[in-house]
């Protein structure tokens, strides 16, 4: 097997018997696991992130196979990860300057996933501080509210750290914010979870009397780089718990997923705006919120004319689909 096959898998549940025993200890273990061929055949690909049962342990060499993936809650594409709950957009203020436009391409691509996002605004030491404040009136009018960090000084890192806790998150951003330097910044001393800090280790899931359920850390991928290199993504464990992607995700909003009439769900002053109107939806219910008769979304808000670009775009994409078929 190459070492592709192989993956690292942290323990954090066991069977009943085992987690009231002396046994306990094996909680946090990580075994280097290989995946049953089986589920190769039938081209169940294991992700980082995914909750996989383990049969065939030999805990004195730490190693296992991995009989089965639980299902998903999600999956994203890039980086693969199965189970983020969370997404981190990140933009810097300066090097390079906070561009309205990219940032809502970026929210819109992050929205689509309908992950929960939090906004962070890094180098803040680079700019004003009554620059800051206008940035941040100005996001929370578009339906977000900004933490303003920096790698630099620490500024927000607590902020964020405390935001990253007890959930799977993935750093997304433009290239040159920051995200590799925030990775770094929120690296902590590797942390071994104990039995103690989670109950829940304690009840057996999915009805099953033995069971090892666990949670793969790291897993090689083929990226679209080239034929030879490979690139890795694991899931670091937060000093605060949590885990952290450490390959930032996508760096360029495809917006592949986006559709005309999915649109103006990814934008929150359209759904603030039909929320608030006692009708509650524009009289076509296809609406695409241009001047339609009934339109219950106005045009006088900042990004109007950016969902009108997108908009544009999406229909320019699904135009050449349609034609390509
Ligand atoms: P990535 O492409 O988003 O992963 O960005 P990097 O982490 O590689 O950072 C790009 C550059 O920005 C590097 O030179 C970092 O040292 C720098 N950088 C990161 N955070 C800060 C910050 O808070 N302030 C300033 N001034 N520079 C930063
Ligand atoms: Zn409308």
């Amino acid at each position: 097997a190459s070492q592709a096959n192989f993956m690292r898998v942290i323990v954090n549940s066991l069977p009943v018997e085992d987690a009231r025993t002396e046994n306990s200890e094996r909680f946090g273990v990580e075994l280097l696991c290989v995946v049953k061929a089986v589920l190769k055949k039938i081209k169940r690909r294991v992700l980082v992130g995914d909750r996989v049962l383990v049969s065939s342990i030999d805990w004195v060499d730490r190693r296992g196979m991995i009989d089965n993936v639980f299902q998903r809650k999600s999956e994203i594409l890039d980086p693969p990860v199965a189970n983020v709950d969370h997404l981190l957009v990140l933009f810097s203020m300066e090097q390079p300057k906070l561009e309205p436009f990219i940032l809502t391409r970026f929210l819109v691509e992050a929205e689509s996933t309908e992950l929960p996002l939090t906004l962070a605004l890094n180098k803040a030491e680079l700019v004003d501080e009554h620059i800051l404040v206008e940035w941040k009136s100005r996001l929370r009018s578009w339906g977000y509210e900004p933490v303003l960090c920096s790698v630099d000084t620490k500024r927000g890192l607590d902020t964020l750290k405390f935001i990253l806790r007890d959930k799977t998150s993935v750093i997304v951003g433009p290239s040159g914010v920051g995200k590799s330097s925030l990775i770094n910044a929120l690296r902590g001393n590797r942390h071994v979870p104990g039995a103690a800090e989670d109950d829940n280790c304690f009840e057996p899931i999915l009805g099953s009397k033995w069971f090892e359920e666990q949670r793969v850390g790291e897993v090689s991928m083929r990226s679209g780089r080239g034929k030879h290199t490979t690139r890795h993504v694991s899931l670091l464990p937060l000093s605060e718990g949590g885990y952290l992607a450490d390959t930032p995700g996508f760096s360029q909003p495809s917006l592949m997923k986006v559709t005309k009439q999915s649109l103006a769900q990814h934008f929150p002053e359209i759904e603030k705006m039909l929320k608030n109107n006692a009708v509650g939806k524009c009289s076509f219910s296809d609406c695409l919120h241009v001047g339609e008769p009934g339109c219950l979304v106005k045009a006088d808000w900042e990004r109007y004319p950016y969902y009108l670009q997108l908009l544009d775009e999406i229909r320019i994409r699904e135009e050449f689909q349609l034609r390509t078929l």
